[in-house]
């Protein structure tokens, strides 16, 4: 039986990247080895780095005075390198879920910390508007979609000071105006990758302006300086990676992205809308197109296993909520086909019919 894959990470590749890297596996750049088994030192693998290096540049249209890194550690190792590198006295933080707590309590490491509003209080279903961000401060810091709650704020906002922003769950499926930022991180495994490797987007000016010794491998100048190849980066996760920054350019880049995208989320939501068994958890203008969360209707809570299983039965895979949340969540990340969209509302309407 067909898959659909639904899980929020690490998620869905296009095939074309899981058929590359599968390749690469056996013979990698016509060397007669295994990309596991090569130097990352080897001008085969090197022309890797810089491919994607530059392609993550075109696609996110990076202005001059930034640098592509990257890096392992996952985006969780960011919200420590942010503030080591760039919190001088204070940081503005906009809190709006689990990932955005985490950031904050590193941060609180280094200086002080002015969240700037918090949707705790409900459980982060919301994204606060209206918050003022501090002159003040270093840098405001945001994250852009909470892939566990399932609410996004698709546009760059206004801030009186540079942003840094945690894209790690919606990076490449929008354009922004990257001269807004300081730096953008993102954890691969959800838009981009395997597992292992995390680009950082960052700009050179921001850099040297802080008064702490940083150590080696924590300071963004040392991965600047060497390339990425300070030390041996997670070279299987930057080929694939660099599979799919080609996949997305042949696509048509992050614009056609967004527009599937932003496609697939409404045939979903249209769906929990309508069916009455169903009800999205978030408010409605603050949905995510990447992670759509929802649960059953009070009145059919009951039926919450029987779906599972049905779901399952069909092919679905990944529809479980984040334990911290429960119900549904739905990842429709840009290597997810529309079909697999549709056969999942087919599911919802059948389940429907029989109760
Ligand atoms: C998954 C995720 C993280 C954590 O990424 P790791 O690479 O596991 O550290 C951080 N932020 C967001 C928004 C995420 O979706």
């Amino acid at each position: 039986m067909k898959k659909h894959n639904f899980y929020a990470g690490p998620s869905i590749l296009s095939p074309y990247t899981i058929k590359k890297t599968a390749e690469a596996v056996i013979d990698f750049a016509d060397m007669g080895l295994s990309i596991l088994e090569i130097s990352h030192r080897s001008k085969q693998f090197q022309a890797v780095v810089d491919e994607a290096v530059d392609l993550t540049k075109e696609l996110l249209n990076i202005p001059e005075g930034y640098h592509v890194l990257f890096l392992g550690g996952g985006a969780s190792l960011q919200f420590c390198m942010v503030p080591f590198n760039l919190l001088n006295k204070k940081a503005a933080y906009l809190n709006t879920g689990t990932w955005a707590t985490n950031a904050i309590k590193e941060a609180k490491i280094f200086g002080e910390v002015d969240v700037v509003a918090s949707s705790e209080d409900t459980k982060f279903n919301y994204i606060p508007k209206n918050f003022v961000i501090p002159t003040d401060a270093d840098y405001f810091h945001y994250t852009s979609n909470n892939t566990i709650y399932g609410t996004e704020i698709r546009r760059d906002l206004d801030s009186p000071i540079p942003m840094v922003c945690d894209m790690s769950s919606d990076i490449f499926s929008r354009e922004f105006d990257c001269s807004k930022y300081d730096c953008i991180y993102a954890g691969a495994q959800k838009n981009l990758a395997p597992s292992g490797v995390t680009i950082v987007i960052i700009k050179e000016d921001a850099l040297g302006k802080v008064h702490r010794e940083i150590p080696t491998m924590l300071d963004y100048r040392t991965h600047i300086k060497k390339g990425s190849m300070f030390n041996t980066p997670p070279v299987l996760p930057i080929y694939s990676a660099l599979m799919t920054l080609r996949y997305y350019k042949e696509q048509g880049g992050v614009k056609e992205m967004e527009r599937r995208d932003v496609e697939k989320a409404a045939i979903l939501y249209d769906e929990i809308d309508r069916n009455k068994l169903f009800r999205g958890t978030v408010a409605e203008e603050d949905r995510s197109i990447m992670n759509v969360c929802f649960v059953m209707n009070p009145d059919y809570a009951e039926l919450e296993k029987d779906f599972m299983e049905f779901a399952t039965s069909k092919g679905m895979v990944g529809i479980k909520g984040h334990r911290s949340v429960g119900g549904f969540r739905a990842s429709l990340y840009n290597a997810l086909p529309k079909e697999s969209v549709e056969a999942l509302v087919a599911v919802m309407k059948e389940f429907e019919a029989k109760h």
